[in-house]
């Protein structure tokens, strides 16, 4: 009787490692945690928790927004690329990750080899606006403006690497006046110390400058997109404006540390592309100024192509910028 019981107990146990479903098949089985490279709050973290909403939904399985802020947002995917790749760890990252290459002297990551590629999701203009008090009606007289008190002016940004500091480049390179620049760990902050008349000016994503354009708390001088902005006609483009040909677009995409098991990231490429089309998620986006990307956008090879065209559009616009980070 005992000796049936012990190879019972032998042959099931077997039976159980036999059955036991694979990490990548009971994935995901815990909460999955999505970094974030800039402040809470700010235009990247806005888009992160809607996304971890409807992605979270496909996965069945709760999406926490860590906020991995720092020295431009180029410490989130360097803590991406040492995390287990086990898909419980992932980042939102945007176009800094094309612009860090040629701004880093040593940067500890490599963007097309360091990581999986998920796929990209959504894109969103910028907007240059100014602390409401700034005297100048429009951009010609901003820039009249700026170059008569330029040593009295100061530009925010998210440090070096981000969206808000590569607008702020291509401004002053394209007026021809540097002015000083004041770092933030992400344009939340820099939002709020514009708000409090702090600092002066900042080119910051729409996602979060709409509502505040669209309530009169900050001034509005142009638009990165190549047309005006259906959440804000009234506003010109910065190239209608006076600036021919300044276009800046911030895409998105979803990383994955490298080595992370094919079966798992197929399943994040699904929940991508579900979330994408998930209404609710299209129409918060577009209401904030953001274009959600097509299907055929949200996918490894199509992130990969554009991390890859980003990075040779920006490198030799940064390297005759002159512009470097240690
Ligand atoms: N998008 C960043 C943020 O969320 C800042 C930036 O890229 O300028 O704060």
């Amino acid at each position: 009787m005992v000796r049936t019981q012990g190879i019972g107990t032998v042959a099931l146990a077997a039976l159980l490692v036999f059955a036991a479903p694979s990490a990548a098949q009971e994935y995901p089985s815990k909460p999955v945690t999505l970094m974030v490279p800039y402040a809470a709050g700010g235009p990247t973290d806005i888009v992160a928790r809607s996304l971890g909403q409807v992605m979270g939904k496909a996965l069945q399985q709760t999406i926490i927004i860590e906020n991995t802020v720092g020295a431009g947002g180029t410490i989130a995917p360097t803590k991406l690329k040492n995390s287990t790749p086990d898909g419980y760890t992932l980042l939102l990252a945007h176009i800094g990750m094309s612009t860090a290459p040629a701004l880093y002297r040593s940067l500890a990551f490599r963007p097309i080899e360091d990581f999986e590629h998920i796929g990209q999701v959504v894109d969103v203009p910028m907007t240059l606006i100014a602390k409401q008090t700034l005297e100048p009606r429009d951009l010609r007289e901003l820039i009249t403006y700026i170059r008569a008190n330029k040593d009295k002016l100061s530009l925010a940004n998210a440090g070096i690497g981000s969206a808000s500091h590569l607008c702020g480049l291509l401004f002053m390179s394209a007026i021809d006046v540097d002015i000083t620049t004041v770092p933030y760990k992400g344009t939340a902050p820099a939002l709020n110390d514009l708000l409090g008349g702090q600092v002066d000016l900042l080119c910051d994503q729409t996602t979060q400058t709409t509502q505040y354009i669209k309530a009169g708390r900050v001034k509005a001088y142009g638009a990165t997109s190549a047309t005006r902005l259906d959440t804000l006609k009234e506003l010109p483009t910065l190239a209608e404006a006076g600036l021919p040909g300044f276009a800046v677009v911030v895409w998105h995409g979803i990383y994955a540390p490298k080595g992370t098991p094919k079966a798992v990231q197929d399943k994040l490429v699904a929940a991508l592309q579900a979330g994408i089309q998930d209404p609710a998620f299209v129409q918060r986006m577009s209401e904030l100024g953001g274009q959600v990307v097509s299907k055929d956008k949200a996918t490894p090879d199509s992130l990969r192509a554009q991390l890859k065209a980003e990075i040779d559009r920006w490198t030799p616009i940064i390297r005759k910028a002159g512009v470097y980070a240690e």
